[in-house]
């Protein structure tokens, strides 16, 4: 059976943008490790023929611009992770706007245009507490969502959102609404009956055993497009480690070395197109 599209994406911040830094460690530890991640990430895309979606930072894009200019060069779709990676829990309507509105200045600052239709929200803090947001992102003109992560887990997730392609209600974002003004595209999620299993990228890349975490995401992708995540740190898995204690620790650094080896090898199996072009191509986008 022909399987459905695989979109990667990645989510371009540096290691201290993690929930779990405070300001002193990040004080403590100036050196960036976001170049070096990225320039990875794109060599490994480039030789496996696969492109991707990054979902940037306005931090990002200030603090390295060359990174923008040789994404966009490469072929890659860019979209947008809000500026300083503060969650949405902590925003509200007007200030979700003015840093999408800051976003667009940064983007538009490099590349003179603002190619930018998609967005996903630090640590998926899209939920039911948060859904103006879709309003806010909906008059600014994006097209499409990726930040509800339909599982419940530590810090986030919405458990009954659906593990597929669909277009949130905007007075339950776990109903799908064909009138709905964004298209959400989450990140994998296996279902079986009421049972959720994450594969999305990051820590389920990680922590989860490599042939698991395959059968699942091969399960999927019979089924439906795939989108996965994972971060520019994840992939240089030499840099600073941060004394973290317990869960944060694990989180953070389980099965960290072996990241790079593994993205080659999904890489490899699954050729990766970004995802704005996977749901055009599956007629979810309207004209605009
Ligand atoms: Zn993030």
């Amino acid at each position: 059976m022909p399987a459905h599209a695989a979109a990667f994406s990645f989510d371009i911040e540096d290691w201290f943008h993690s929930e779990f830094v405070t300001g002193p460690a990040r004080a403590a530890h100036p050196e960036s490790v976001v170049e070096r991640g990225t320039s990875r990430i794109l060599d490994l895309l480039q030789r496996t023929g696969s492109r991707a979606t990054f979902f940037l930072l306005g931090d990002v894009v200030r603090e390295h611009p060359r990174l923008l200019r040789r994404i966009v060069d490469e072929g890659h779709e860019v979209a947008c992770h809000g500026v300083d990676h503060r969650p949405l829990w902590g925003l509200d309507a007007g200030t979700f706007a003015d840093q999408l509105d800051e976003f667009r200045r940064l983007v538009e600052r490099v590349l003179g245009r603002f190619p930018v239709t998609g967005y996903r929200a630090p640590s998926f803090s899209l939920d039911r507490t948060t859904a103006w947001a879709l309003d806010v992102l909906r008059d600014r003109g994006y097209a499409y969502d990726s930040s509800i992560f339909p599982a419940r887990v530590k810090l986030y997730g919405v458990p009954d959102a659906p593990v597929h392609i669909y277009r949130p209600a905007r007075d339950d974002l776990a109903r799908h609404d064909p009138g709905g003004a964004l298209v959400e595209f989450p990140v994998a999620v296996g279902a079986a009956g009421p049972l959720r299993l994450p594969v999305a990228g990051g820590f389920y890349l990680r922590a989860l055993p490599f042939s698991l975490f395959q059968l699942v995401l091969a399960a999927i992708r019979r089924r439906r497009p795939v989108a996965l995540y994972l971060h520019p740190r994840e992939c240089a898995p030499e840099a600073v480690r941060l004394p973290l204690r317990g869960s944060a620790s694990f989180i953070t650094y389980a099965g960290l070395a072996g990241v790079p080896r593994k993205l080659e090898r999904l890489l490899q199996r699954h050729r990766s197109r970004p995802m704005g072009e996977v749901l055009a191509a599956e007629g979810h986008l309207r004209a605009r």
